[in-house]
């Protein structure tokens, strides 16, 4: 190992000129006329991953935009770890904001900036690097490894979810790490091992069968906009309590271990406030902010419309209107369930005189790895060797979809060993990654393929 990292030392300047590199294709997944552009970051990686001495290493096709795989399966009886990672990015609008070109990235103050850079291609580098470093020094890994960059996480058609459930052996694996997270504080490393799931809505709210004049009409029939608001307000108490039947049936409650963990890490409420523009922090009574965001479900209203908006007044009744929501899950809630209760909520409060019916859109299921597992162990152990502290156990109030599928069609839990921070403003202008944990990453990834070789499978 003391090779591998010697090596990874000497070349550091060479990895950064190669991610530099990588960061200059415009693989933006959700603009088609882009799609060759992420075809020749898939041809890149590939490329990539062959020279350093990786097997079978290829562009393989998923429907959608394609993705890049790779193995190095000469470790009997060692545990096989998948590394995901996304060789797409977001678009870079608005690119006006930028105060450095998006697609040219400039290294400055201790980070390099540009489209990509933490979100993903600053990060699987770390891994593809760290791969290099073993391999040139030594000649073998210290375990099976397979290497799964996608190509539509951003964007683009989705075809890569399916293309995972269809090749479930080519993918077999016994854990996947995942390097696509941020720590919360650039002094506190964290290891993610859970993240919500989500169930999405759109309800539409109808009345008349036209629009109609308030004078002539106003108070003999229900306004849809009107119960509409009613509906909304259905879904919450005054002390942020979701109110929707049996919502919470399924809702693994937070040990008092976890809740001390994050209670380490969270920042003050009132500098999160403050930072935000807005007098508090509101939600779920009975828990801090983090233990909300991360570990309790959560509900939102994303959009709503119908009847007039525009300059002046109008005094029209709509004949009807409508509303996106959301409700963010936690470990054990299951998406499709979540959806018909909430229906049941909505059919039950719509308001007399209007029909209300809901519109169930998407769902993805929460993920969650015991903070105990042997693999999440072995992450932090990895941790703490290459950044000096021990790491922090949380979890995140996103999801990232592509680990419930390789929860359910891989039965492998998914390891998020990400090295961004929460400041890097990805999807935004000025995205950036710290150099140091570029290095940092490549670091301890060799760390970690050694901890993780170490894990009894009982395979
Ligand atoms: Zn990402």
């Amino acid at each position: 190992m003391d090779k591998a990292l010697a090596y990874a030392a000497q070349h550091r300047d060479r990895f950064l000129a190669d991610l530099i590199e990588l960061l200059k294709i415009q693989s933006v997944s959700a603009d088609p006329d882009r799609a060759d552009e992420v075809r020749r970051a898939a041809q890149w990686t590939a490329d990539f991953l062959a020279r350093i001495g990786m097997e079978h290493a290829a562009v393989i096709e998923t429907g959608g935009h394609p993705a890049v795989y790779a193995d190095w399966l000469h470790a009997p009886g060692k545990p096989t770890i998948l590394i995901y990672g996304h060789h797409d990015v977001q678009p870079e609008d608005p690119v006006e904001k930028w105060t450095t070109p998006p697609f040219d990235p400039v290294v400055s103050d201790g980070y390099i900036r540009g489209r990509g850079t933490s979100d993903d291609k600053g990060q699987f580098m770390t891994h593809l690097c760290a791969l290099e470093a073993l391999l040139a020094t030594h000649g073998t890994l210290p375990c099976n490894i397979k290497v799964f960059i996608e190509g539509e996480e951003e964007g683009g058609k989705g075809m890569t979810h399916d293309f995972v459930r269809g090749h479930a052996d080519l993918l077999a694996c016994d854990a996947v790490a995942v390097s696509d997270t941020s720590w919360m504080s650039p002094t506190r490393p964290s290891i993610v091992y859970a993240l919500r799931g989500i169930c999405y809505l759109e309800v539409k709210v109808r009345g008349p069968n036209r629009d109609l004049h308030s004078g002539m009409y106003g108070g003999m029939v229900q306004n849809p906009l009107n119960a509409l608001g009613k509906l909304i307000a259905s879904f919450q108490d005054a002390e942020g309590r979701i109110q929707v039947e049996g919502l919470f049936d399924d809702v693994l409650a937070l040990t008092p271990a976890e809740r001390a963990e994050f209670a380490s890490v969270q920042e003050p409420e009132d500098a999160v406030a403050a930072d935000l523009g807005v007098p508090s922090l509101w939600g779920e009574t009975g828990f801090t902010a983090v233990e909300r965001n991360w570990g309790r479900p959560s509900f939102d209203v994303h959009g709503l419309w119908g009847g007039f908006t525009g300059a002046g007044s109008k005094t029209v009744i709509a004949s009807e209107g409508g509303f996106k929501i959301s409700f963010r899950l936690v470990p054990n809630q299951d998406p499709a369930k979540v959806a018909k209760l909430v229906d049941a909520h909505v059919q039950k409060h719509c308001p007399p005189g209007v029909v209300a019916e809901t519109t169930y859109l998407h769902g993805g299921t929460p993920v969650m790895v015991p903070a105990d597992s042997a693999f999440i162990q072995a992450a932090a152990q990895a941790f703490e060797g290459a950044f000096g502290v021990r790491p922090a156990l949380v979890r995140e109030g996103a999801s990232i979809p592509i680990t419930a599928v390789f929860q359910e069609a891989l039965h492998a839990p998914a390891i998020l060993v990400g090295y961004g921070l929460n400041s890097d403003d990805i999807h935004s202008p000025d995205e950036k990654f710290k150099v140091a944990h570029f290095f940092g990453g490549i670091d301890c990834n060799v760390r970690l393929y050694e901890a993780f070789a170490q894990v009894r499978t009982g395979a």
